[in-house]
């Protein structure tokens, strides 16, 4: 009996078992993070070819059945099984992850993933086909979004393979896709509150310009009293303070992830996603401050140019350019 909750749709086509283990290019040598092994197809071959697979599952009752499976056979000595919620799990070292997933958790398994460190070789994971698309996608394509950014800041993202659903047992309602995520090595740094907070305002309305997003009197209010904040802390700090660079951490932006993410109606256009941008109607209070922004986008050419094709080196160009000008997110 299957769980609808846990996204329990079983890998039935042995020629696609083969097919994802082949393009996972794993090694002998390699440590395997298999998520939701479920009854073991996966897990058999992935042992077959790597040095050992740690697998993390949540159902009990998938527990048991993986363990009787291996059980007096010469790969249970390099089985490992946690019984748990991955999401919830510290996850041991990996080379490499290999993993059918329940789809609800697409988003939030990605950014764990992606915010495991040491960082991984690769990870081969079956995506619903359309957060797939998402991932891969490149400016200018239709479904080019904020999650497309914030993953690609960390990773490069391949499509390798289409899966229909009569390759699982039952099949699920959507088709599906297999793509291969490398980890950024090294990593590109970021203030991860500013890069998530300039994100949010340029793809509010992606499909806009960014003249006009930054137009808006919320955005350009919300912007001020940033500005002032920060100018007032320069002042009672000497003018010296800078704020100190971290890595990339998307810990706890996991939940805002997962709302973008496995919203599949949300083309990014109408992406009200929380940011308080209230306010704002002193109008002429803020036109010296509003020249100081548009002369950022100005600066960069960035006036008449749309989130849905700038390029990751682009935003993060135009976030520098704002943080050069004192102009901060967070
Ligand atoms: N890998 C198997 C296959 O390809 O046949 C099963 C894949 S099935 C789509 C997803 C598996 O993930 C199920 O076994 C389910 O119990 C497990 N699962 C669901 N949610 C999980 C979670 N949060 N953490 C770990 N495993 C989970």
């Amino acid at each position: 009996s299957f769980h609808k909750s846990k996204g329990q749709h079983i890998l039935k086509n042995p020629l696609l078992v083969d097919a994802i283990v082949q393009k996972s290019g794993i090694k002998s040598t390699d440590v395997i993070l298999e998520i939701g092994p479920g009854t073991g197809n996966l897990t058999k071959k992935l042992l077959e070819a790597g040095k050992m697979v740690i697998a993390v599952e949540i159902d009990p009752r998938m527990v048991l059945e993986l363990q009787r499976r291996f059980q007096g056979t010469p790969y249970s000595t390099r089985l490992k099984v946690i019984q748990g919620d991955v999401l919830r799990t510290e996850l041991p070292y990996f080379d490499i992850c290999v993993a059918n997933i329940p789809y609800q958790i697409s988003s939030p398994l990605t950014f764990k993933l992606l915010n495991h460190q040491p960082a991984f070789r690769c990870a081969i994971i079956m995506f619903q086909r359309e957060f797939a698309m998402r991932l891969v996608a490149q400016p200018g394509d239709k479904l080019y979004c904020r999650l497309t950014v914030n993953t690609q800041l960390l990773a490069r993202v391949f499509h390798l393979l289409k899966v229909g659903k009569n390759n699982f047992r039952p099949p699920p309602k959507v088709d599906s896709s297999v793509v291969r995520i490398e980890p950024r090595k090294p990593r590109i740094e970021v203030k991860q509150k500013e890069w998530d907070g300039f994100l949010r305002i340029c793809f509010n309305r992606k499909n806009k310009t960014l003249g006009s997003i930054f137009r808006q009197k919320n955005v350009l209010s919300l912007l001020e009293k940033n500005y002032k904040t920060m100018q007032a802390l320069k002042l009672s700090q000497g003018g010296s303070q800078e704020e100190t660079d971290t890595k990339m951490d998307f810990s706890s932006l996991g939940d805002s992830m997962a709302d973008q993410g496995m919203d599949m109606d949300d083309d990014g256009d109408d992406d009200d996603d929380g940011m308080d941008l209230e306010g704002g109607d002193a109008e002429e209070e803020q036109s010296e401050f509003k020249d100081k922004v548009l002369g950022v986008l100005k600066e960069g050419d960035f006036e008449e140019k749309r989130s849905s094709k700038l390029t990751l080196q682009e935003f993060l160009y135009l976030l520098s350019l704002f943080n050069k000008a004192g102009i901060h997110f967070s």
